[in-house]
């Protein structure tokens, strides 16, 4: 069984084509600049050099017709026909409250999709976009949406709940939805499989950390809370958004002449670990200025690791006790030093960190010593895949 994998945005879309037999990329790219000037297709098959097609993209279908065939291409394609493809799989930002699991596409699953678009209204109409046009292409395919929000779906109620008037719960579906779903699924079962017990005998807490992070305190299985809320601009300090601030300093600077569009802008774009450091929001670069001594960088590191560790505190306290942490994303996957910096107070609480493990090995393993009472792990976070397993589990709903 085929599984085309798509994570459209409004001007990319990025695809995998996964062998569910084996779990193997049969080929993968990314279309760029979709509706730009200057757009391209990138093509890669297993085991072949990356081509890289130059063309004019009006719209996402122009994208997936450019994708398809290069799939089916004589040289460089890894399916003779089209029929081939069993399933799309398509990553979906928000479910709302109506999507807690993974869904297959039907019309009333996009219109609901449009109604939740007011939550999500950057990601949502991008992820509407490529849907349609995989409809319009391979009509009698099924489709599958796999939600970010829906894994966060079992938090209960005190913990999605914000301290507002209840009415706005009620009217306008304000709560905390909780983001990167698939990823912090993906690794809290690959961490069972290594923990070597069942994921419902276990207390996991997975961080993801790239340029957006989230943290999950998994309890059982189930996601009980999550530190993005009712978008992804909340909760750590990220690449460039602000993450949790005290609301009343919006008000406070929107009455210094800073207009509401323009501290949305801020507080996306221009805050984070870029806002603190002024260097970059890419943490190599910050961890290079820091370094070389730059203290602005040395303190949005801090920050950053310091929110990081307060936060596996408070899920500690969720859960009453966790048995593994997990590091996952771009910087936790790669930063030993922000493991370092994170673990290094975590003692209390039964973290000991092996200095080797963390630095000098790679890929997904243990970090923590052998006697250190709760593990540590590095693992590879593999949303793709998650969203092919998820699309072959509900292609039959
Ligand atoms: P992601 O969004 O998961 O792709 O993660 C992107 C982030 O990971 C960027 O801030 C990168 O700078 C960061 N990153 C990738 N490799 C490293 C590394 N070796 N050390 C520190 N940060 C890294």
């Amino acid at each position: 069984m085929k599984v085309l994998v798509i994570n459209a945005g409004s001007s990319s879309l990025k695809y995998q084509l996964i062998d569910m037999e084996n779990e193997h990329v049969l080929a993968k790219g990314l279309a760029e600049r979709i509706g730009i000037e200057g757009s391209q297709v990138s093509y890669e098959a297993d085991g072949k050099e990356e081509i890289v097609v130059k063309e004019k993209l009006e719209d996402h279908g122009d994208a997936l017709n450019i994708i398809i065939k290069e799939l089916l291409d004589p040289e460089v394609g890894v399916i003779d026909k089209i029929e081939e493809i069993d399933a799309v799989g398509h990553r979906t930002v928000h479910g709302g409250e109506e999507f807690t699991e993974s869904v297959k596409i039907d019309d009333k699953v996009i219109q609901k999709m449009e109604e939740y678009s007011d939550l999500a209204p950057l990601h949502n109409p991008a992820n509407l976009m490529g849907i349609r046009a995989m409809q319009e292409l391979l009509p009698d395919v099924p489709e599958v949406a796999v939600f970010d929000t829906a894994f966060h779906s079992t938090m209960p109620d005190y913990a999605y709940i914000y301290s507002i008037p209840y009415e706005f719960y009620k009217d306008y579906d304000i709560r905390k939805y909780g983001f990167h779903g698939t990823s912090h699924k993906f690794v809290a079962l690959e961490a069972a499989k290594m923990m070597g017990k069942p994921i419902d005998e276990l207390k996991i807490i997975t961080c993801h950390l790239g340029n957006g992070s989230s943290i999950a305190a998994i309890e059982n299985g189930k996601s009980i809370d999550t530190s993005m809320g009712f978008s992804p601009l909340a909760g750590l300090v990220m690449g460039t958004r602000s993450g949790d601030i005290d609301p009343s300093i919006i008000f406070y600077l929107n009455s210094k002449g800073y207009s509401m569009q323009q501290l949305n802008n801020i507080l996306n774009n221009k805050s984070g670990a870029l806002g603190i450091s002024g260097v970059s929001s890419d943490f190599r670069d910050i961890e290079k200025a820091a370094n070389e001594g730059n203290e602005r960088a040395i303190l949005t590191l801090r920050k950053f690791c310091y929110r990081i560790r307060t936060m596996i505190g408070a899920y500690v306290a969720a859960m009453d006790g966790v048995d593994c942490i997990v590091f996952t994303g771009g910087i936790g996957e790669n930063s030993f030093l922000d493991r370092a910096q994170i673990c290094r107070k975590l003692s209390f609480f039964g973290v000991k960190l092996d200095r080797y493990r963390n630095r000098e090995e790679t890929g997904t393993r243990f970090i923590s010593t052998d006697e250190s009472k709760v593990k540590v792990m590095v693992i590879k976070t593999n949303e793709e895949l998650m969203i092919a397993r998820e699309t072959i589990e509900h292609i039959n709903d």
